[in-house]
């Protein structure tokens, strides 16, 4: 039974505790390893290697620290399959999804390749006579991640090539329900030969996160995951004097126009709202139906969520995997059963899944909750499962009304043929990633990532310029030198 470890100053190291949680496969229910509930003693270790390796580090040419990325970069894609596979087993997603999710990590290793470009300064000659003024980036110092389960892989990876490129040493702290990918992650880091507590790996839940939270030493984080966390993590972090950005929860809205293309807007809408069995944090998770749209897309998101072949993520021509834990499918179920008690239909009912072999598994079958009224707690509430709720109104300014009065702006979609109903959206739509006949609005390693209202605290998001941004100080330097101090030669 592998048992999870730390990698703290270059070497993997056992945390002093004696407590250990399982970490399940979800698909199968069978152990497959063991995380550490890690204490503040572990966080302080990683934060004193990281403060030791900081000067040396941040003295080494930017473009000599970027050739430590390139090297990772092409560790990680010549062990790509490798990676996917223990992310499927640990969070239950397909192969196929869990190899996209790393996509996106190489995506954001090579955008940040090009730090030497994207840390350049400003200069301006000449503010007053004979005196310049310029900016220069340094790092923030010791910065560390706190990841949530879903995308065990590609999370850290939002925001660790940038600081480490910009000069920062780091610590990620990944989900203690799926610590095994970051696992094997931290030997190829290994692999590449980073100077000793550039960068560093400590496990463990909520003990952990306070004592990176408290740590003196930490000058930035950033966090992913739910709301009520993210929240706490804000508070709690800019209390202790530090920089940070805490991504939370969502409850994506769909619009679907009658001009829509229905058979494109359902496939891409059904891949978005069971992609990943719905543990997406940019998964649609209600679809607003206009006028005549309502009856071509009910039946055919019915179809649609009624075919998915459900399974284990490694078992080929499976189409979805099971939610991460009995907890979850639990809550899942629960919620599906609010849904009806409050009013909705469930044409496509996904409770009581079994799956034929992997009886133990976690799996709940997509499903649709129709006719959701607007005031229930389901139509507020993030499920975080395979469940799409349908709402209707008869025209489009009630429907951005409608996609507008929630509590969270994580990801707003539109599917439509018109020019101008995706322009008004587009200038409407209260969410940090909007979607045109998207289904999941992901923006690229060289975007920032957004989120607006509760999916989003902080100013800086992850990825692209904003990242620089984050992991940089601005220091403005104003500067005279009188001709009469030039030497002569
Ligand atoms: P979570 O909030 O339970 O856990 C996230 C991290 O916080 C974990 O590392 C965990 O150890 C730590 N944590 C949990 N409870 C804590 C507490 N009380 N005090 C301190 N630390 C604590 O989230 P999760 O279940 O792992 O992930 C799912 C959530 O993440 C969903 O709400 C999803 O929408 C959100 N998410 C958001 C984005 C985004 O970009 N906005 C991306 C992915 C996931």
């Amino acid at each position: 039974m592998q048992k999870i470890l730390n990698y703290i100053n270059g070497e993997w190291v056992k945390p002093a505790v004696n407590e250990y949680l399982d970490v399940v496969n979800p698909a199968t229910g069978g152990v497959i390893a063991k995380t550490p509930l890690g204490t503040k003693a572990d966080v302080d270790s990683a934060a004193k290697a990281a403060s030791e390796a900081l000067p040396a580090w941040r003295r080494t040419p930017v473009n000599d620290r970027v050739q430590y990325l390139f090297k990772l970069r092409d560790l990680m894609r010549s062990n790509h399959d490798e990676i996917a596979k223990l992310i499927t087993d640990e969070a239950g997603k397909t192969f196929e999804e869990s190899k996209a999710e790393m996509v996106r990590a190489f995506e954001n290793i090579e955008v940040a390749c090009g730090m030497p470009h994207m840390m350049k300064g400003e200069f301006v000659e000449d503010i007053a006579p004979g005196i310049d003024e310029l900016m220069i980036r340094q790092p923030v110092g010791v910065c560390a991640t706190i990841a949530p389960f879903n995308f065990p892989g590609m999370i850290p990876f939002w925001y660790l090539p940038y600081a480490v490129a910009a000069g920062n040493t780091y610590i990620v702290k990944p989900s203690e329900k799926v610590p095994t990918t970051m696992q094997f992650v931290f030997k190829l880091i290994e692999q590449v030969g980073f100077p000793k507590g550039v960068v560093n790996l400590v496990n463990g839940a909520k003990e952990t996160v306070d004592g990176i939270l408290e740590h003196p030493a930490i000058r930035a984080v950033t966090f992913v995951g739910s709301t009520n966390v993210a929240k706490y993590i804000y508070a709690t972090a800019a209390a202790h004097g530090k920089r940070v950005q805490a991504q939370g929860g969502a409850k994506n809205p769909v619009i679907v126009l009658p001009d829509a293309d229905m058979d494109m807007a359902t496939k891409i809408i059904a891949d978005s709202a069971f992609g990943c069995a719905g543990q997406r944090c940019l998964a649609v998770s209600f679809a607003v139906t206009v006028a005549e749209a309502r009856n071509t897309f009910t039946e055919l998101i019915c179809d649609a969520a009624a075919s998915r072949v459900v399974g284990y993520g490694l078992d080929s021509g499976v189409q979805m995997g099971p939610v991460i834990n009995a907890d979850s499918k639990a809550r899942v179920e629960s919620l599906i059963g609010l849904g009806v008690k409050e009013g909705a239909t469930a044409p496509v009912d996904g409770r009581g899944t079994s799956v034929k072999g992997y009886e133990s598994g976690h799996f709940v079958r997509p499903t649709i909750l129709a006719d959701v009224p607007r005031e229930s707690e389901i139509a507020r509430t993030e499920i975080f499962g395979p469940v799409l709720s349908l709402m209707h109104v008869n025209t489009i300014d009630e429907a951005i009304e409608l996609v507008n009065s929630g509590q969270y702006g994580n990801q707003a979609s539109l599917f439509t043929s018109s020019g101008s109903a995706a322009r008004k959206f587009k200038y409407e739509a209260e969410a940090g990633n909007v979607g045109i006949n998207i289904g999941v609005a992901a923006p690229m390693a060289f975007f920032p990532f957004s989120g607006w209202k509760d999916s989003f605290f902080g100013d800086m998001h992850g990825q692209g310029m904003d990242a620089v941004e984050f992991f940089t100080q601005k220091k403005v330097v104003v500067e005279r030198w009188p001709k009469e101090w030039t030497r002569k030669f």
